[in-house]
């Protein structure tokens, strides 16, 4: 049977995977994304369905108990899940789906997925990716701390993933997950 090709971005909190994803599904019209589960509350301007499902840790907890998640994680105090129908759906279909996900999420697709591929967004240096994180105005002095503190040991850990693409440019950074993209696409499928 045809099956799409699950592919997983992650990185850092600030680094760009947002403004990327947005790029990607522009250049790629027939990529499909994942709308992940969180119990976070939305930011200005998010939508329920659109950029997340939000919902009550709960809902979320009952949820992952009647292993409705592809994948789940507790990151910087909130918890976000992959709704694991819509992807298996997609990807039987033939179509790709793009996951963006934390590093401990991206671990666990890999292990169940191993012919996933997965990428770890870099920031140029740490001091741009704590630039880029406050310039966004979107978290507390102190969820930027967190967030901070928690991207040094996922870049630490960068090298678990098939590929590493600094975001310093970004036409170029997109460009080059294209290019992975389409040099597997054929040869490995999930
Ligand atoms: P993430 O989804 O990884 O948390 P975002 O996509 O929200 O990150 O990007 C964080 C901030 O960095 C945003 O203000 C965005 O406009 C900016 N940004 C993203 N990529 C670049 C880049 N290549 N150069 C400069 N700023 C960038
Ligand atoms: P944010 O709160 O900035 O939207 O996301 C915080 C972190 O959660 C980011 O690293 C993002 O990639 C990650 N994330 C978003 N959705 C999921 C998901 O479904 N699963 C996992 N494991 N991480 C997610």
């Amino acid at each position: 049977m045809m099956h799409g090709l699950l592919i997983v971005l992650s990185g850092p909190s600030g680094v760009g995977k947002g403004t990327m994803y947005a790029k990607l599904l522009r250049a790629m019209p027939d990529l499909r994304v994942s709308v992940s589960a969180t119990t976070r509350k939305p930011r200005a301007g998010e939508k329920d369905g659109v950029h997340y499902y939000f919902m009550t840790k709960e809902k979320f907890v009952a949820e992952r108990e009647q292993g409705e998640f592809l994948e789940w994680a507790e990151t910087v105090g909130n918890y976000y899940g992959t709704p694991k129908k819509p992807v298996i759906d997609t990807l039987a279909s033939g179509k790709d789906v793009l996951l963006e996900i934390d590093v401990k999420g991206a671990r666990q697709v890999k292990a169940a997925y191993p012919d996933c591929v997965t990428i770890f967004v870099l920031p140029p240096s740490e001091e741009e990716l704590s630039r880029r994180l406050k310039g966004r105005g979107t978290e507390s002095d102190e969820q930027v701390a967190a967030r901070l503190a928690l991207a040094k040991s996922e870049i630490a850990v960068s090298g678990e993933f098939d590929y590493r693409v600094v975001n310093d440019d970004l036409t170029e950074a997109v460009n080059k997950v294209i290019d992975i993209v389409n040099s597997i696409k054929g040869a490995k499928k999930c």
